[in-house]
């Protein structure tokens, strides 16, 4: 199948194999971290997860324990091991046939190093961000994270490999733009753009009643990593202003030239969010709160 064709179908519905690895992977630990407090919580994570790494894995699962028809199909062509544990982030990597979904590494570094939810407002004092820390260790967030990393492999064996295909071209030809395409970062392609409206789906299941309601805000506190996306999508344009006149002193002509640079760059962050809000609109994603681009606050 085409890549295109397949990216104007829909998204994979596997909401009973994301319970069933959250269940076996994170609801013991999170739990104790919804339960108890930080300084237990920590404890319970060093006592029963050592580490000689830093990486602690809770639990491992092999493809062929899940039990949706697609997840069987994926299975038989492409098994792979799914580690849930505390890493960096959560990713799917096809040369090793692994998917890592990931509690925030970085998170429960700052929790274990503070022990307390006092100190630790005390090191992050913009609310916006101390909200969506907050939220790094919840279901929806983990849930969120599962979806996102079995949809890529999903899409992957399921879709002529075509993920496999682009990494392994880009490794050979030492060439990122065989994986990126016409993108400059990852996080803009298509396949990671479904992923995150895979992500999506999970937060409108955990939040049936308010999510009609729904801003930017409100997805990227319930799923930090999707804020992240789009701050990066801004940053761009900062990062390229900011060189732009360290290698130009400023002035009449060369804020000409900025401008024209910039204007094609808001084209980039303009067709970025049709693209996206295009997708969440296929699939019943896209409430009134979501038709306008976030805005800087947002994106603090
Ligand atoms: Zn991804």
């Amino acid at each position: 199948m085409r890549l295109q064709n397949f990216l104007n179908e829909k998204t994979f519905n596997i909401n009973a194999d994301v319970d069933y690895v959250y269940k076996l992977g994170f609801k013991k630990v999170l739990d104790v971290y919804k339960k108890k407090s930080l300084i237990e919580f920590v404890e319970f994570i060093y006592k029963n997860y050592p580490t000689s790494t830093g990486d602690r894995t809770f639990y491992t699962i092999n493809s062929g324990m899940l039990k949706s028809r697609q997840c069987k199909k994926a299975d038989e062509e492409n098994p792979i091991m799914i580690y849930c544990g505390l890493y960096p982030y959560s990713s799917y990597i096809p040369e090793e046939k692994v998917i890592r979904i990931a509690l925030h590494k970085g998170a429960f570094g700052l929790f274990s190093y503070n022990a307390d939810w006092d100190q630790v407002k005390r090191d992050v004092p913009n609310k916006a961000q101390f909200e969506r820390l907050e939220h790094e260790f919840t279901p929806t967030n983990v849930k969120g994270a599962i979806y996102h990393e079995l949809s890529h492999w999903l899409n992957d064996t399921l879709h002529n490999k075509h993920i496999t295909n682009k990494l392994n071209k880009s490794v050979e030809m030492d060439d990122r733009k065989f994986l990126l395409g016409k993108h400059t970062n990852v996080n803009f392609t298509d396949f990671e753009v479904d992923a995150q409206i895979h992500a999506i789906k999970q937060i409108k299941r955990d939040n049936k009643k308010k999510y009609d309601k729904f801003t930017w805000k409100d997805l990227f506190t319930r799923k930090p990593a999707l804020q992240g996306v789009w701050q990066e999508l801004v940053k761009v344009l900062e990062d390229k202003r900011m060189k732009f006149f360290q290698k130009y002193s400023k002035n009449r002509a060369t804020q000409g030239i900025w401008d024209k640079i910039e204007k094609k760059e808001l084209k980039v962050q303009k067709d970025f969010f049709k693209d996206f809000t295009k997708r969440l609109n296929r699939e019943g994603l896209l409430v009134k709160g979501l038709t306008k681009f976030p805005t800087a606050k947002e994106l603090l």
